[in-house]
C-alpha cells in the first residue's frame, strides 16, 4: 500500500504546480474506471494518482508531504484515498476533476455525483416514445414522471422520533476493517455510511426511506429532427434534495418505424413500386415525400434498385439545422399473369426489338440481346 507520491505521478521533486497537473492529467485519463472496468490494478492506480495529486497541488500538504512524509500528513488527519470507499472516492473527485478538466467533462456520473451523504442523485432520466412525423416534424409532449424528494414527516431523516442507535454493523465506529493477508483494510460502513449511529424507529411515512415519490407531468417542447437516442435537458425538474436544490430531469427519445419511410440520420429512404412499363417508357410518377407529393421523372429504361436523390427534402439536423436528402429507391414490377390481348402486344413489342419468342442457340442472338440492353 505504500508509494511515492512524485513516483506515481512520474515527476521529480521539484516540479512545479503546472507539470504537477500536466502529469496527473495525463494519469488520470489513463487509469480512469470509465476506461479501465473491471481492472482492479488501475483502479488501485487511479486511486494512487488522486491521493498524490491531491497531496502535491496543494501547498501545505506538499510541505508537509516533503518535510515528514506520509506519516506527516497522518498527523495532520489528512485520510488517505486508498482507504476510503470506493464510492466516496468518485464522489470527492468531482471537484478535483472539475478544476483539473473543467466542468461538463462527462466523467462517471457528472451531474449525478453524490454530494456527502445524499440517499439519491439530483438528476432524473425518464423517456418518451414519438411517432415517426412527431420526430421529424417536432411537437409538444407531455412527458409524465415522478421524482424524489425529502420525506415532509420526518424532513428528511427517515426517522420517527429523531432517537439513534448504536450502529449494529460497525459497533458505531463507522468504519469496517478486514483482514487481507497480514494487511487490515478499512472501510465506511455501508449500513450506517460512516455515522457509527442508525435510527431507533423508522419514519412511518416513508418507512425509513427519508424520501417520497411525488407525480409530475411537465410539457416539453420536441425540437424538428430530433431522433432515437436524444435526449432533452429539461433544467429543475429532477429530484429535490436535502439542501432544497433541484436537479434536471433527461428525457431520452424513442421513435417509433414508419411504414413507408426509413430514416437514417438526416437521410429519409422509400421504396417506391414501378410498373415494368413505366420504367421503360420513363414516366412520371407521384411519390410521397414527408412534406408533401413531388414528381418524379423516370428516365426512359430506369432499374431496378435505381435510386433518385431529392435533395433537402429530408430530415432536419438538430445541430447545423441544415435538411437530409429524400431518397427513393424504385422497385420494377412484372405482372403474374397476362390476358390474350397482353400477351398479343408483348409479343409484337418483342418483335419489334428483333427478338424470337424463341431463342436458339444460333450465332448472333446474344449480341442482339446485348445490343437491345445497349
Ligand atoms: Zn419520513
Ligand atoms: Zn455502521
Amino acid at each position: 500500500m505504500d508509494f511515492e507520491y512524485y513516483e506515481i505521478l512520474e515527476i521529480n521533486r521539484n516540479a512545479d504546480n503546472e507539470t504537477i497537473k500536466k502529469a496527473y492529467r495525463k494519469l488520470a485519463l489513463k487509469y480512469h474506471p470509465d476506461r479501465n472496468q473491471g481492472d482492479k490494478e488501475a483502479e488501485e492506480k487511479f486511486k494512487q494518482i488522486n491521493e498524490a495529486y491531491q497531496v502535491l497541488s496543494d501547498a501545505s500538504k506538499r510541505e508537509i508531504y516533503d518535510r515528514y512524509g506520509k506519516a506527516g500528513l497522518d498527523r495532520q488527519g489528512f485520510s488517505h484515498f486508498s482507504e476510503q470507499n470506493y464510492e466516496d472516492i468518485m464522489g470527492d473527485l468531482g471537484s478535483i476533476f472539475e478544476s483539473v478538466f473543467g466542468s461538463g467533462f462527462g466523467f462517471g456520473g457528472g451531474g449525478k455525483r453524490r454530494k456527502g451523504n445524499e440517499k439519491y442523485p439530483s438528476d432524473l432520466e425518464s423517456e418518451i416514445t414519438l411517432e415517426f412525423d412527431e420526430a421529424i416534424f417536432g411537437c409538444k409532449k407531455e412527458v409524465n414522471f415522478s421524482y424524489k424528494s425529502p420525506c415532509k414527516k420526518c424532513n428528511g431523516s427517515g426517522s420517527e422520533d429523531k432517537i439513534k442507535t448504536e450502529c449494529p454493523e460497525c459497533g458505531g465506529k463507522g468504519q469496517i476493517f478486514y483482514r487481507q493477508g497480514f494487511m487490515t483494510f478499512s472501510q465506511t460502513c455501508p449500513k450506517c455510511r460512516g455515522n457509527g449511529q442508525v435510527i431507533k424507529n423508522l419514519c412511518k411515512k416513508c418507512g425509513g426511506k427519508g424520501w417520497e415519490e411525488i407525480k409530475e407531468s411537465v410539457t416539453v417542447d420536441i425540437p424538428e429532427g430530433i431522433d432515437n437516442d436524444n435526449r432533452i435537458r429539461v433544467a429543475k425538474k429532477g429530484n429535490v434534495m436535502q439542501s432544497g436544490e433541484r436537479g434536471d430531469l433527461y428525457i431520452f427519445i424513442n421513435v417509433k418505424d414508419d411504414k413507408r419511410f426509413v430514416r437514417d440520420g438526416q437521410n429519409i429512404y422509400m421504396e417506391v413500386p414501378v410498373f415494368f412499363t413505366q420504367a421503360i417508357l420513363g414516366e412520371s410518377i407521384t411519390i410521397p415525400t414527408l412534406r408533401g407529393k413531388k414528381e418524379l421523372k423516370l428516365p426512359v429504361g430506369a432499374h431496378d434498385k435505381q435510386q433518385f436523390v431529392f435533395k433537402n427534402e429530408g430530415a432536419r439536423n438538430l445541430q447545423t439545422k441544415h435538411l437530409g436528402n429524400f431518397i427513393v429507391q424504385i422497385a420494377i414490377k412484372y405482372p403474374k399473369e397476362l390476358n390474350d390481348e397482353q400477351e398479343r402486344l408483348l409479343k409484337k413489342l418483342q418483335e419489334s426489338f428483333n427478338i424470337e419468342s424463341t431463342i436458339h442457340e444460333e450465332e448472333g442472338v446474344l449480341d442482339k440481346i446485348k445490343n437491345w440492353f445497349g
